[in-house]
């Protein structure tokens, strides 16, 4: 296994592994509570980190990458309330299509 996600904020750990799973890389979660109860581990060893196969290592830097990429124009989806990034058309987590404000309103 090979890290290849931390940051301080739990929230976007969590959200960075589960994009990744959405895509079907299989992610590991570590560290997890080493936040709680710090002694003298330096701060940056208390974040909790995301561990992937090293046979997904490359696909997943090429998921983050792009994420990084997209993370101008994120929506959030209507149906599940999921932020998406804003060069998907539809919802990672529920697939949903995003409401497009600008497309005419459909006649169905
Ligand atoms: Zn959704």
């Amino acid at each position: 296994m090979q890290k290849i996600f931390s940051h301080e904020n739990r929230l976007i750990v969590f959200n960075t592994m589960n994009l990744l799973q959405a895509r079907g890389v299989a992610c590991e979660l570590r560290n997890e509570f080493a936040g709680s109860g710090v002694g003298d581990l330096a701060p940056f060893e208390t974040w909790p980190e995301v561990w992937v196969d090293e046979a997904d290592l490359e696909r997943a830097s090429e998921i983050l990458s792009d994420l990084d990429q997209a993370a101008q124009g994120e929506w959030r989806c209507t149906a599940c309330g999921a932020e998406n990034a804003g060069n998907y058309r539809m919802c990672w987590q529920c697939s949903a299509l995003i409401d497009d404000p600008e497309a005419p309103p459909s006649s169905a």
